[in-house]
């Protein structure tokens, strides 16, 4: 049998996560191995492996995911100073989990372009 998903786990809440935010269509939690004093990743809750299986039917819910990570942005109190949101699409880009995840990372000055390091 197939590996779970990650992340389809932490949907379904069989794998624990600090969860922010979640509806029909979304989830969002703190990321575990957070890259700056506020990152969370938004999700959809439905099974996507990387933004290259999007489909044209898909729009409305990437728009979804970016204006929750707007609201979250406020509520976490990253809006005002500014927030990075980045979705990674595969292995050189750095993806790792293979479900689709915005991140959402704010609370620290990043550098532009993000090479070398981070
Ligand atoms: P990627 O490298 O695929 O763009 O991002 C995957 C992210 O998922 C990483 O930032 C990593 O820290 C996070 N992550 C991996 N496993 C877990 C987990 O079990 N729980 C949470 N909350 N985040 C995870
Ligand atoms: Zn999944």
């Amino acid at each position: 049998m197939n590996k779970p998903c990650l992340f389809c786990e932490i949907v379904a809440g069989r794998i624990d996560a600090d969860i922010v935010y979640q509806d029909d269509q979304v989830t969002a939690f703190h990321d575990i191995h957070p890259q700056a004093p506020v990152h969370v990743l938004v999700i959809p809750n439905r099974h996507i492996p990387t933004m290259l299986d999007l489909e044209p039917e898909d729009a409305p819910l990437i728009g979804h995911m970016h204006v929750t990570a707007k609201h979250l942005a406020h509520e976490l109190g990253i809006a005002d100073n500014g927030y990075r949101s980045i979705f990674n699409c595969g292995t050189a880009a750095g993806q790792t989990v293979w479900h689709i995840h915005l991140h959402i990372m704010g609370g620290r000055s990043m550098g532009w372009p993000p090479w070398p390091g981070n």
